[in-house]
């Protein structure tokens, strides 16, 4: 008989290490190569359930995909060590960069393949992952890890008086996740998408290869990785343009009942290069309060009086436009007298035009503070069965009646914000992955709802209700960050631009290894 109490410690620690390492070759030979222990990254490897369940989900919170593992990376290296392995295997696995899994629809898991937490980079503080540089042609710019969160790229940059042009609405997603999309926001229709405003990549194919890209070198991987869906690479490092930061910004927000006056103001201000730096808009309707987690802008009177109005029109869209001033280009003491030439001409509601004035980080920063408060209530961790879109301004007009009027003013069904503004094709370049209509303006759409009761499936067949209807009356919609149920919807999606597509996901990762919860090649 073994008496426990006379084993020698290091002798049970021995027969720990060997039984944990015994149950992780169990559990990786189901689905994963047994080598890939052998690795250097294999103690950066995680297949415990919390890690499994982290990465099986996503903000969206209505799919669940289980992956067979999760690297927990301390470097590119790590990163480039997994990808080799999978690309060199017989049995080569899905890998897939996991931002901040602010997807909606899986995009960012893995069946039975490792997820990567990008993040983790972020937290091993050998190597500066935001850095301000002057580069010899660009001038100044910022070198942000593929991980960085956009928040902490304005912060490193703001320090120095510079700051990204082109951002998002919220600021709590990677640099990387973004732009395997676009980056969209206000500042779109003048500065472009996020993925026009960059210099240099640097990407780990599908071959395991780390790759510096650029419009000059290695030009067909940059185009192709921006907008392109995590398909094509890792991005690990984006150098970013930087710009003087202006200090304040003038915000202000008019109300329309019309839609076509709303349209047609909103397309005047964005015909205008040196006019607003920000132009969005959005529908205030039953469901859709005029103040919501996007921001809180208008105070409790305005709240009444807009109310009022709105049991006279059954829906209201209410025009966003930003002014940035505050430093040499933008002046402090001109700023009201040119705001109000830029919007003398508009024709919103009399009387409805609500101004207030904000530090520019506040501004950018602004969807943080309805995050946190509906963190506290409990209600931010729901399912979010959203559905964004591009429509031709040519189909705007039946896109109103149709969707925003017919199905969901009429349905009532709607539980978040409903945007839409329009933004210029000629600021997007045309040989990145991203598609857009074929028009010289479309708009944007985002149906951004949250499912408090759980009732996602409600809401998820009217988004199907939407895109049935452009079907039907043949409104050419492209669809974004949204997933496919097949491979012919995902051809019609990229039209013109599927072929090239193709070509580029042979040259960089032929064995389909990046990204499968895209459901492209998958
Ligand atoms: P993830 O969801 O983690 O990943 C997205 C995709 O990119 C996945 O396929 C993943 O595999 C891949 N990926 C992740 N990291 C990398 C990398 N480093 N290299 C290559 N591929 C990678 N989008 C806008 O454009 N404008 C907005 O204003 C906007 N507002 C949003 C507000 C909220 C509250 C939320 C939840 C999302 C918003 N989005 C917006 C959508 C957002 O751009 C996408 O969710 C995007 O995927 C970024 O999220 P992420 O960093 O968490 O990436």
């Amino acid at each position: 008989m073994v008496n426990n109490s006379s084993l020698n410690p290091s002798f049970l620690i021995i027969l720990f290490i060997l039984s944990h390492l015994m149950s992780m070759a169990q559990k990786i030979s189901n689905f994963l190569p047994r080598e890939l222990l052998s690795l250097d990254i294999a103690n950066r490897l995680r297949l415990d359930a919390n890690a499994i369940e982290l990465a099986s989900r996503d903000f969206g919170k209505i799919v669940r995909i289980k992956p067979a593992a999760v690297l927990y990376p301390i470097s590119v290296e790590d990163i480039v060590e997994l990808v080799r392995f999978s690309y060199e295997s017989e049995t080569p696995f899905g890998v897939a960069g996991r931002g901040r899994g602010h997807s909606v629809k899986g995009q960012a898991m893995v069946h039975q393949g490792v997820v990567v937490e990008m993040t983790s980079l972020m937290h091993f503080g050998n190597e500066n992952r935001v850095r301000v540089l002057k580069d010899p042609d660009f001038g100044f710019c910022v070198d942000a890890g593929g991980e960085q969160l956009w928040v902490d790229v304005l912060k490193a940059t703001i320090q120095y008086g510079f700051a990204p042009i082109s951002w998002t609405d919220y600021l709590y997603l990677t640099v990387g996740g973004t732009l395997s999309n676009a980056g969209i926001s206000g500042q779109t229709f003048r500065y472009g998408p996020q993925i026009n405003n960059v210099i240099e990549l640097d990407v780990i194919t599908g071959k395991g290869e780390l790759v510096t890209c650029s419009k000059e070198k290695h030009s067909k991987l940059f185009y192709a990785v921006l907008g392109g869906l995590g398909q094509f690479g890792i991005i690990t490092r984006a150098r970013i343009p930087l710009y003087k930061a202006p200090k304040k910004v003038k915000w202000v927000r008019m109300l329309y009942h019309d839609f076509s006056a709303f349209t047609r103001d909103q397309e005047q201000l964005i015909s205008m290069n040196d006019g607003l730096n920000y132009v969005e808009g959005s529908l205030i309707m039953d469901n859709s309060p005029p103040n919501n987690w996007r921001s809180s802008f208008f105070s409790l009177n305005d709240q009444s009086r807009i109310n009022s109005l709105l049991a006279h029109h059954k829906i209201l869209y209410c025009l966003e436009a930003v002014k940035y001033y505050g430093d040499d280009h933008y002046s402090t003491n001109t700023i009201n007298e040119e705001v109000h030439v830029l919007l003398e001409d508009l024709s919103f509601i009399d009387g409805c035009i609500f101004k207030k004035d904000a530090s520019y980080i506040d501004f950018l920063n602004r969807v943080r503070i309805g995050e946190l408060k509906l963190q506290a209530q409990g209600l931010w961790d729901v399912p979010h069965p959203w559905l964004n879109l591009f429509v031709p301004k040519s189909r705007i007009m039946d896109f109103n009646e149709g969707v925003f009027v017919n199905i969901i003013h009429k349905q009532r069904k709607a539980t978040g914000p409903l945007l839409v503004y329009p933004m210029n094709r000629n600021k997007w370049d045309d040989r990145m992955s991203a598609v857009i209509p074929n028009e010289e303006i479309f708009y944007t759409i985002g149906l951004l709802h949250s499912s408090e009761d759980d009732d996602w499936e409600t809401l998820d067949n009217q988004n199907k209700e939407v895109l049935d209807f452009c079907k039907k009356t043949g409104i050419e919609v492209k669809e974004y960050i949204s997933t496919k149920s097949s491979k012919e919807e995902w051809i019609r999606h990229f039209g013109s631009k599927w072929e090239a597509f193709v070509e580029r996901k042979i040259q960089s990762d032929p064995k389909m290894i990046l990204s499968p919860g895209q459901k492209i090649f998958n």
